[in-house]
């Protein structure tokens, strides 16, 4: 597998992840080191973001500093989202099928970088926390964030190599008209009920009844 000579290619800053995502936190920057690992070990040349195709298995911060780092967006329909509520992302190079899978460490805990971060969150969202430590907590989040940004990637994740078959690049579909509410969908989502076209939320309301 080619790697990714680190002079060809200019990771983005975290500060720009932090400008699409709204805010510095511990999510957004273990999302970053996972797009960075997977920039790092699947590409060797500058353009990648059509090529690289990104399964995650959360929707968290993290996913947002995915989309800013790698390209891979929803729009593009490189982005694939299984609602499986683990700490995994999973990459592909779509040119070569080079893939890595990362998962979480199980050992992985911001308490390791900061112990007090479970503290204060605890005591600012029962109420209880003066402004001070309300700064207090902002200022550990930050902390922790940097923390994690220079963290050794394996002190974050497991990380398994696999070579895999590739999903089929985007295609056209045509649009078709639900019988029920009339409105067009996608040829390739429509469902069929007694021999009529419906859209999904139609098909979905006639089997609960
Ligand atoms: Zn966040
Ligand atoms: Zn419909």
């Amino acid at each position: 597998m080619q790697k990714l000579n680190n002079s060809n290619y200019k990771i983005k800053p975290f500060s720009q992840v932090t400008d699409f995502h709204g805010h510095i936190c511990p999510g957004s920057a273990i999302g970053y080191k996972a797009a960075e690992i997977a920039i790092k070990e699947l590409f060797s040349k500058k353009s990648f973001d059509e090529e690289l195709i990104c399964i995650t298995e959360n929707d968290s911060c993290a996913v947002d500093a995915i989309q800013v780092v790698t390209g891979c967006t929803f729009g593009k329909s490189n982005l694939i989202f299984h609602d499986y509520g683990k700490q995994a992302y999973t990459f592909i190079n779509r040119e070569t099928g080079d893939a890595v899978r990362l998962s979480m460490k199980e050992s992985f805990s911001t308490d390791n970088i900061n112990p007090n971060l479970g503290k204060l969150r605890q005591k600012v969202n029962s109420g209880t926390a003066t402004n001070e430590n309300e700064a207090e907590l902002r200022e550990t989040i930050n902390k922790v964030s940097e923390g994690i940004i220079n963290l050794p990637d394996n002190e974050i994740f497991d990380v398994q190599y696999m070579k895999v078959e590739l999903p089929a690049k985007t295609r056209i579909f045509k649009s078709v008209k639900c019988s029920k509410c009339g409105e067009m969908v996608s040829d390739h989502r429509k469902r069929l009920h007694k021999e009529n076209i419906l859209c999904m939320p139609c098909f979905n309301k006639i089997k609960e009844n």
